[in-house]
């Protein structure tokens, strides 16, 4: 059971999703359930960022109809591995720093380590990592790694709060993707000509120290940022989806 906070927010990313379709080349479909779950390793491997590694799942393809009310003007076939199949089960693979976090530990290794297939060993599909109180944007790390990735690679935002050892850090320049109904519902007003987001409204929000949720660590969450890009450095559109591959929020969004 996913928790009531979480369901609203992907109602609301999922709207943003299909507003915002035409500014992306691709589309995956993450199941919300195993998203909760990465948020919940997530918080039990702080301070530490976390790397999970994604399959596709071969018996759960996109939905015709979702898959063509999801993809833009821009939409490009044959762009990587895994297309058309909605993501499978999660798997933690690493956790570390925002450098050693990318290279994983042996045992996920296949017995030929092959230096060109980069730190991840190219073991899985599709790769999502965390920033603890950081904005979703690569790093130059993020990037070499996903040189490697055959799928897409997502970036998880975490806002939240006590933080410990991290304070907040939004000094990047971006496009992010609050993963927050209120923001969502300020999306017109939050996007400047080229995509951006205005930062004034970010730090408005944030000193507000709204609380979206809170985790099973007890920690209160006050943003979620997620994104997802090719190797290439084009972005890809994500739709969180139930079990069966439908859109949270769907019955809404397919009305407008
Ligand atoms: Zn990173």
């Amino acid at each position: 059971m996913v928790e009531p906070w979480l369901i609203d927010a992907a109602m609301a990313y999922n709207r943003q999703s299909f507003e915002q379709k035409d500014g992306y080349v691709g589309l995956i479909l993450l199941p919300l359930e195993h998203l909760e779950t990465v948020l919940n390793w997530s918080f039990q491997s702080l301070p530490d960022e976390i790397l999970v590694g994604f399959d596709p799942n071969q018996n759960l393809a996109h939905n015709p109809d979702i898959h063509d009310a999801f993809i833009g003007n821009d939409h490009r076939e044959q762009l990587h591995q895994g297309e058309g199949l909605v993501l499978g089960e999660p798997h933690l693979v690493n956790r570390g720093d925002s450098f050693s976090v990318h290279h994983i530990p042996e045992e996920w290794v296949d017995d030929i380590f092959a230096q060109e297939r980069g730190g991840r060993g190219s073991r899985f599909t599709h790769w999502l990592h965390t920033h603890p109180n950081a904005v979703a944007i690569p790093s130059g790390a993020d990037a070499d790694a996903a040189q490697w990735t055959s799928g897409v690679d997502m970036i998880l935002g975490i806002q939240f709060s006590p933080s410990g050892p991290l304070p907040w850090f939004d000094e990047v320049d971006g496009v992010r993707r609050p993963l927050q109904p209120e923001e969502a519902a300020q999306r017109a007003d939050d996007v400047d000509y080229s995509g951006r987001r205005g930062w004034a409204r970010v730090r408005k929000a944030r000193e507000e120290r709204q609380i979206i949720g809170r985790a099973s660590t007890g920690h209160r969450i006050h943003g979620l940022e997620l994104i997802a890009f090719h190797r290439t450095g084009v972005g890809i559109n994500v739709v969180l989806v139930d079990k069966e591959g439908n859109p949270i929020g769907w019955n809404e969004i397919k009305e407008i």
